[in-house]
């Protein structure tokens, strides 16, 4: 009996001293009721509502609670599921452990415990085939520290934007991100001479901007032809006063070329389409500062489900 009382005071002195040697114990202590809820409760936030489900800078996600690096923004990728996703984690830093219903697999940060989301597996998203469904609220974003081995300067080199207005941006970036290929489409402004414009001044239609949706992609996955090709099956290349229902000068067709191979790509297919029969509306301009869209106008038929009304696709190149 005495034994066992001594080995239960021994461990009960042990826990004391190891929660108070925890460096992150007072951090614990500060987080808001929210933060608590998520990260100590097990919780979740509600989607769409984190403030990394978007982030696309470079950089390392550390844990909240004791700042352990744990995932890099290389291995971030846009699932659509309303939670900052990744398909890998940074190595040993993140547990995983089965949930009480077995049904799901919950990860913590290795260092403290600190809940971080659940992790699924097979789902086809990217190739390795994983995704971290973390909640923003788990992670601080640390964008000075360089992520890997590959500087800004190397990913500007590897990954590529291209510029297409075709009307209202929510069902322009709606196909071109089904391209494998396309890293991330974001909706915004280009063409016009107004700094920063909002949605609702765009659509006055006095700003000179068109609705554009800024394609990030992989030239090793996809070539811009491709893209370019796409861009002309998925609306009406041939109307001059918008694109479907609506009108005015920002839906207007056009795309903004980087550089001359650009112009000459975009030219060629106008050829084609034109030895078809069709007269081509689209003018192909030289890119100006691309403005993003508010936060709200990105993604739309993902959140909102549906699909776009105003594009449709037809086949129009053999
Ligand atoms: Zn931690």
């Amino acid at each position: 009996m005495q034994k066992i009382l001594f080995a239960l005071l021994a461990l009960c002195i042990t826990v004391a001293m190891a929660e108070e040697l925890k460096p992150w114990t007072t951090k614990l202590k500060g987080l808001s009721a929210f933060e608590k809820h998520v990260i100590v409760d097990k919780g979740t936030e509600r989607p769409w509502s984190g403030k990394y489900v978007n982030t696309s800078e470079k950089g390392v996600y550390r844990c909240k609670v004791c700042g352990q690096p744990l995932y890099r923004s290389d291995d971030k990728f846009n699932s659509h599921c309303g939670w900052p996703s990744f398909d890998d984690a940074i190595p040993g830093a993140v547990k995983e452990i089965a949930d009480a219903d077995g049904r799901r697999t919950e990860i913590i940060c290795a260092n403290c415990g600190a809940h971080l989301g659940h992790v699924f597996r097979g789902e086809g998203f990217t190739k390795k085939n994983v995704r971290y469904c973390v909640n923003s609220v788990s992670l601080n974003f640390d964008k000075k520290m360089k992520s890997s081995g590959n500087d800004d300067k190397a990913v500007a080199a590897t990954l590529k934007k291209a510029y297409f207005a075709g009307g209202c941006f929510w069902g322009v970036e709606y196909y071109m991100e089904k391209i494998p290929g396309v890293k991330e489409v974001t909706s915004g402004f280009m063409g016009g001479d107004v700094k920063n414009p909002g949605y609702y001044d765009v659509v006055k239609g006095d700003t000179g901007h068109l609705e554009t949706v800024e394609v990030l992609y992989d030239p090793s996955k996809v070539s811009y032809e491709t893209l370019a090709k796409t861009f002309f099956e998925i609306h009406d290349p041939t109307q001059t006063d918008g694109q479907g229902p609506d009108r005015g000068s920002q839906y207007l067709s056009a795309v903004f070329v980087n550089d001359k191979n650009e112009r000459k790509v975009v030219n060629k297919l106008i050829g084609i389409l034109e030895s078809k029969g069709l007269k081509i509306a689209t003018k192909v301009l030289n890119k100006t500062p691309f403005y993003p869209a508010e936060e709200y106008h990105q993604d739309h038929y993902m959140r909102k489900g549906g699909t776009p009304y105003c594009h449709r696709r037809v086949k129009r190149f053999d």
